[in-house]
């Protein structure tokens, strides 16, 4: 006869676990989840979630291993739930950071789903939806383009598939997405980035490389192929599920589009930065 796997007394004949335990731990185990949920996104105190989601983990049956990916993805759910109606605000990353520390979890560990990632990005989309330059944008190395003086580096993503339209169709998705006004700026919801990735069959591929956006333009450097194109020279920005399309204002331009697996970020931040940019030159 075994033993349950959940409280270890004598299970019955032919049985691994009582039915009173599993429901117990699978109870336990949606409750810690919705608590993580539920702290981060009504701001309650995070201090002593470690204490309550421990006893409730004890109390259930769940070990400490899977307590810890049930707190990870309670703070994956509420970063998407958080970004699917508007931007990060300052407490809700707040929050995140707390959590963070009380349970000391890596940023590898958070960023199994790209969570992590989105939190850095909510920051620099908010601090240009806010008129201010974002500063959490370190690169290692050297860039593989020259900046003029006075533009700064934002963002840099790699492995990036360049593509350029075989035919000139007409821009599609000007007006799609549903945006919102954060401050000065703008923001586009999670949820409109759904549907829709490139079409690749009727793109060309030219070449795989860096994409970068700074205070003044969009880089693209490769082996292949190299160009930057100011804010001012683009006419429309196309937003797709997994990467973003331009058309310059030249008459002869075909579109080119950029593939680099998630359209949200890189959407949000090429229109803001290039409303940013006319503002500056306004100011200037
Ligand atoms: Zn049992």
């Amino acid at each position: 006869m075994g033993n349950c796997r959940h409280c270890l007394n004598p299970a019955g004949f032919l049985r691994s676990v009582h039915r009173e335990c599993q429901e117990k731990h699978n109870a336990g185990r949606a409750e810690i989840l919705s608590l993580v949920r539920k702290t981060l996104k009504e701001h309650s105190a995070l201090a002593g979630l470690r204490a309550t989601t421990t006893q409730m983990a004890a109390e259930s049956f769940v070990d400490a291993a899977s307590t810890r990916a049930l707190v990870v993805e309670g703070y994956t759910q509420a970063v998407e739930d958080a970004l699917a109606d508007g931007l990060l605000s300052d407490e809700e990353e707040d929050n995140l950071v707390l959590l963070e520390g009380e349970f000391s979890l890596t940023q590898t560990e958070l960023d199994q789903k790209g969570a992590y990632t989105k939190v850095v990005q909510a920051h620099v989309l908010r601090e240009l939806a806010n008129g201010k330059l974002p500063d959490k944008f370190n690169v290692t190395g050297s860039l593989p383009f020259n900046m003029q003086r006075d533009e700064k580096l934002v963002w840099l993503f790699q492995q990036v598939s360049y593509y350029e339209q075989k035919t000139r169709r007409h821009i599609e998705g000007r007006s799609s997405g549903v945006s919102i006004r954060v401050a000065r700026g703008v923001y586009y919801r999670t949820g409109a980035f759904r549907g829709h990735p490139v079409e690749t069959t009727v793109n060309e591929h030219i070449a795989t490389g860096v994409l970068a956006f700074t205070t003044k333009h969009v880089y693209f450097a490769s082996p292949q192929k190299s160009f930057r194109i100011p804010y001012a020279k683009i006419v429309a920005f196309t937003p797709y599920s997994d990467g973003i399309g331009l058309q310059r204002d030249a008459m002869t331009a075909k579109p080119q589009v950029f593939v680099l697996g998630d359209g949200w970020f890189v959407y949000n931040l090429a229109m803001n930065l290039s409303q940013f940019s006319a503002q500056s030159q306004i100011h200037n």
